[in-house]
């Protein structure tokens, strides 16, 4: 498999899938420019090893060419943070677009307009009206996968070599993330954020120093119970926390008030504390809350036991007690994932938990601990605290993060590596 680091770029175009998927305010100015920075080592690597560049990406979710959505409001960004001036094709299709890349000078830059702008790079049929007949259905994905070959091999056709830099899109199938891949046998590669994603992970889920603890926050179980029992192979404990321990709160008989609760989990609760006895896991959901008579910043608190949470009160952020124990276990561990926050942090109230979390990985990473934060409500509290820097690693990939340690082989992935 070629690596960036090796790979001889002098004289070549390298078509790079990135993602720059970036937040932007009415006025179309970016608040939040992480993904681009992110993508900048990859990008300056390319240019000073003599390439040029092709820069590819989506942004939001546009359903056709929409002017709200286009890559055009962040050329000026891109341009500060490289040192270098972008030339934008304004269809990643067309003639425009083959012109423009056929004429790229090692040095020079071009961003492609939103990939998106085109149904074929995701590969689903748009528009389809719903009462349309399976048979009509089909026929149109069929169709559409056609069209999506055709996409897929302009966008090949632009470069000499692929590299993947996009992990946030690693688990989606799509024309520039994965299907691209098979143009560029011998020239295709992981940029440096799909390195550093997977190198995290797997140093979590293949290799990790123990104690290994895993904490897993968040609203909901339903949506975490893939990771949970994949985290059973590696972890040593698992801490629950946030509105998801209600419901093994409740499956232990626990009397939780108004507190978030799934009924139709609490069998599985009961299924995964066993499996985890069975595995040697030790799981911590109990301790005592910070409890309140409403769902409201504003609302009377009291600090009570996580089973027993008076009639009429729900439980919103982990109590004092609670965190003392969570910072005794932090503190024996060497390997630690973060994934979900610990309360509804959202309300200053109620964030003491979760940026609890956020400065206890900050002091056991300076201590030697390996500390791995993902999930999008754990990566803002790290930020927001200013320890973003001071953890070992911070997933940039929500959905594709989750995935990857289910252990599911990501699209994205597999298409670099498969010879
Ligand atoms: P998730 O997307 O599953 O990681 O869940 C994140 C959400 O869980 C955040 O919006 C939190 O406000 C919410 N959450 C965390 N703790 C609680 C709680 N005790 N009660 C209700 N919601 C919570």
């Amino acid at each position: 498999m070629q690596k960036i680091d090796n790979y001889d770029f002098s004289g070549k175009r390298a078509i790079v899938r990135v993602d720059f998927n970036v937040p932007l305010n009415e006025n179309f100015q970016i608040t939040d420019d992480t993904r681009i920075r992110a993508a900048i080592p990859t990008l300056k690597k390319v240019l000073e090893k003599g390439g040029s560049l092709i820069i590819m990406s989506h942004l939001g979710r546009p359903k056709g060419p929409t002017a709200k959505y286009s890559l055009k409001h962040i050329i000026s960004a891109i341009e500060e943070k490289l040192g270098v001036k972008v030339q934008f094709a304004p269809d990643c299709m067309g003639t425009e677009a083959a012109e423009l890349s056929k004429n790229l000078k090692p040095g020079e830059v071009l961003l492609l307009e939103n990939l998106r702008f085109y149904a074929e790079e995701e590969g689903k049929p748009r528009d389809l009206a719903e009462d349309v007949t399976e048979e009509v259905k089909k026929a149109a994905k069929a169709e559409m996968k056609e069209k999506q070959k055709e996409f897929t091999k302009v966008l090949a056709s632009y470069a000499d070599c692929y590299i993947n830099d996009a992990f946030g899109t690693a688990h989606r199938a799509h024309a520039s993330t994965a299907l691209i891949a098979k143009y560029f046998p011998d020239d295709k590669m992981f940029g440096y954020v799909m390195e550093g994603e997977i190198t995290a992970i797997d140093k979590v889920l293949k290799s990790p120093e123990k104690p290994v603890t895993a904490i897993i926050g968040g609203a909901k179980v339903s949506s975490k119970i893939a990771i949970i029992e994949k985290l059973f192979d590696v972890a040593d404990n698992m801490i629950i926390c946030g509105g998801m321990a209600f419901t093994f709160a409740k499956a232990k008989g626990g009397k939780i008030g108004k507190s978030l609760c799934e009924d139709d989990q609490l069998e599985l609760a009961l299924t995964i504390l066993d499996k985890a006895k069975a595995k040697g896991v030790k799981i911590y959901f109990e301790g005592d809350v910070v409890a309140a008579d409403a769902f409201s910043n504003d609302a009377n608190k009291q600090v009570c036991d996580i089973m027993n949470i008076p009639d009429g009160w729900l439980g919103m952020d982990a109590g004092p007690e609670t965190l003392k124990l969570w910072e005794t276990i932090l503190n024996n561990s060497k390997t630690i994932l973060w994934n979900g926050p610990a309360g509804v942090f959202e309300m200053p109230s109620f964030a003491t938990g979760t940026l609890k979390i956020a400065e206890l990985l900050a002091q056991v990473t300076a201590k030697g601990a390996f500390t791995l934060v993902g999930g999008g409500d754990s990566v803002a509290a790290v930020t927001q605290m200013g320890y973003a820097k001071k953890v070992s690693y911070v997933s940039t990939g929500g959905g594709a993060m989750l995935e990857y340690l289910e252990g599911i082989e990501l699209p994205g992935i597999k298409a670099i590596r498969e010879v």
